[in-house]
């Protein structure tokens, strides 16, 4: 058996307990070592083989899990944040699926949530925004046409931009080219949840320099939005869920006096 794991997004205990459960039962490890914590690895037991897919094709990632398979172990495939985005999951999945062998998925934290954690930010407001866009600039993987970011920018949501922390002059004249006030609010979240985390608030004129000033280049989560200004900024409703005249299921609404 395979299992998918996330690893969650940087701090050793962001892990879900299922997660760290089948980790410290596992076999085999195959770590993405480029950005999982590598403390996690603390929680394998003895003698437990373990792989920094960092090194290695995806050939030979699907070669240590058949082998490990063959030997009736099990494999945890440790990815960083939620193996879901941005995880090259798939493709690992449908090989295993060719050859008859079981996987299962456990999710984890991904870095939009621990960078909004982080800057302590809730990414959907009322009358503000409701809509997160989980997004990244073309880099070297290409991006389909029609989800350029000047395209996707044009709906004014929060965005969680993701493998762009290189790209930000590129990013900043997207988003101003798609519409976006250049004070519109904006963060850099360098390692959200590392023991080396760095937040930078910024705007989106300022992306770039605010970068530049911290000397980020890689491993960074940036978020665009209204939602990360202030009251006086962003003007957002209370929600409707907890007002004291709201009836829900769970609980009767009374008249204000
Ligand atoms: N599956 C991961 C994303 C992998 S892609 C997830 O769910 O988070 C790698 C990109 O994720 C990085 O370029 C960066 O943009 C972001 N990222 C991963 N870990 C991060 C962290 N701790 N802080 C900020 N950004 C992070």
């Amino acid at each position: 058996m395979v299992y998918f794991v996330g690893a969650g997004c940087g701090a050793k205990d962001l892990i879900t307990v299922r997660g760290q459960r089948l980790l410290r039962q596992a076999d085999v490890v195959i770590y993405a070592g480029s950005l999982v914590n590598p403390a996690l690895l603390e929680e394998t037991r003895e003698g437990c083989e373990i792989y920094d897919s960092a090194k290695m094709t995806l050939d030979e990632v699907i070669a240590a899990m058949e082998r490990a398979e063959a030997g009736g172990l099990t494999t945890v495939r440790l990815h960083t944040g939620d193996p879901s985005i941005y995880g090259a999951v798939r493709e690992q999945m449908d090989r295993l699926s060719k050859r008859g062998i079981s996987y299962e998925v456990c999710p984890g934290v991904s870095s939009f949530c621990g960078a909004a954690a982080s800057l302590k930010a809730e990414l959907t407001l009322p009358e503000v925004s409701q809509t997160v866009i989980l997004t990244r600039m073309a880099g070297r993987t290409q991006t389909p046409k029609q989800e350029s970011l000047k395209e996707l920018a044009a709906h004014h949501a929060t965005m969680a931009v993701f493998l762009s922390a290189g790209l930000l002059k590129e990013l900043e004249q997207e988003l101003r080219a798609a519409g976006y006030e250049p004070e519109t609010p904006a963060a850099i979240v360098y390692k959200a949840t590392w023991p080396d985390e760095k937040t930078i608030r910024c705007t989106v004129s300022t992306l770039s320099a605010a970068a530049e000033r911290e000397g980020i280049t890689k491993t960074a989560m940036i978020l665009i939005g209204d939602v990360l200004g202030s009251r006086e900024q962003n003007g957002y409703a209370d929600s409707r869920l907890y007002a004291a005249d709201f009836t829900t299921g769970f609980r009767k609404g009374r008249k204000e006096t």
